[in-house]
């Protein structure tokens, strides 16, 4: 162990793989026995981080995972040799030969990519897995829904392809059912256009964490692709979401560094967006958006210490955040805060933390620096 590992912590996150088990085993449940389920963890498993949080997804009985790019994949090789692995977003040029070396599923939007993808497996003497992707309404990636089948012929026709699966990826799941709905409608219809297609061969995936609200069972669906859901973050207020009951993977934390007494009218931190309305005491946190909390937060968030919500006072700075704890007596250098989790039956949730800077979990959870040690625990009975 280096010197630096054995120093007592500034701030950290913590990850419960225990909670993150049960949370698939949950979504598992509330889903039918034949869908697969496909498990995303990209950007460092939202952060969580990649290596622990794939093993124990694995042993949890996850079926697939995706990621976004080709050093994902290759993580997860070092790990899970022989486990089956997507590769979400589209290959570079230069990376289509290195592919091959990786043993996974490549995500085709154009007959520029079968053709490409085709020369390099040949070239290889292999057969490449992939997954065609359909546009329906995204806008990113995939093949527009129209021209789904004509792209579907090509890599049937391809000689060193081998089609493994057809997916699309919903804009709005989170908050327009009606789009939802009309993207559906789209894949469905696109599938049905592809000629002699054997849609119980194939891996039929459309379903995000907030397209599980709306999951079509009936349909040739046999997969999802589930990301924040499985971290505990419920990406919408929908009730068979909330029926799952998936718990918070995450809690991030740091400790009180100094207390002092600032008089009234002080400008508090840089820019004096913050002058103190009375004698206040404020505690000096040991984070700061160095280390992932929001510089957009400065004056709107707040943390846990003492089981207590105190706010954020003027401007998060790099390396300390400053908070008004005048209401909380007892407060000294040292005390655990909490920035999002528990705390003493009260709570800061991920959504919440993430609304004072305006953004979304998904970035709250990616934004997490390398300065903050990830500690992670493997037993329910805390
Ligand atoms: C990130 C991602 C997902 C997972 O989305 P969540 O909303 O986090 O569940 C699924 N599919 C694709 C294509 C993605 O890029």
């Amino acid at each position: 162990m280096s010197t630096a590992s054995r120093l007592p912590l500034r701030c950290w996150a913590e990850i419960d793989l225990a909670v993150l088990e049960r949370n698939l085993r949950l979504i598992r449940a509330s889903l039918p026995d034949h869908m697969r389920y496909v498990a995303v963890i990209k950007a460092d498993a939202y952060g969580h981080g990649l290596p622990q949080t794939a093993a124990r997804l694995m042993h949890a009985g996850a079926d697939l995972f995706a990621v976004a790019n080709l050093a994902e994949a290759a993580a997860l090789r070092e790990i899970g040799p022989g486990w089956p692995v997507l590769l979400l977003s589209p290959l570079l040029p230069e990376e289509d030969r290195h592919v091959l070396d990786y043993d996974v599923a490549v995500t085709i939007s154009s007959e520029a990519e079968v053709t490409r993808l085709d020369n390099a497996a040949r070239a290889a003497g292999r057969t490449l897995t992939v997954h065609l992707k359909i546009d329906t309404g995204m806008g990113r990636l995939g093949v527009w829904y129209e021209k789904a089948p004509a792209l579907y012929l090509k890599i049937r026709e391809a000689t060193h392809l081998r089609l493994a699966g057809v997916f699309t990826h919903f804009s709005s799941s989170d908050d327009d059912a009606v789009f939802t709905a009309e993207q559906r409608r789209r894949f469905l219809n696109a599938l049905q256009a592809c000629p002699d297609i054997d849609l119980a061969a194939l891996l039929i995936h459309a379903d995000n964490s907030a397209g599980l609200e709306t999951i079509e069972v009936a349909g040739p669906f046999n997969a999802v692709r589930v990301g924040l859901l499985q971290f505990g973050i419920i990406p919408h207020a929908g009730s068979l979401l909330a029926q799952v009951q998936a718990e918070p993977v995450f809690s991030f934390h740091t400790r009180v560094a100094l207390v002092k007494q600032l008089p009234a009218g002080t400008a508090v931190s840089y820019g004096r967006t913050c002058s103190l309305k009375r004698d206040s005491t404020v505690a000096i946190l040991a984070a700061g958006y160095g280390d992932g909390v929001p510089r957009a937060a400065s004056n709107r968030g707040h943390v846990l210490i003492r089981g207590k919500r105190c706010p954020i006072l003027g401007r998060v700075t790099m390396d300390q955040t400053i908070v008004d704890v005048t209401d909380v007596p007892g407060v000294e250098t040292g005390d655990p805060v909490v920035l999002v989790g528990h705390q003493q039956g009260e709570q800061i949730g991920l959504t919440e933390f993430s609304r004072w800077a305006d953004t979304i979990p998904w970035e709250t959870l990616t934004s997490v620096t390398k300065r903050v040690p990830r500690l992670y625990r493997t037993s329910l009975g805390l």
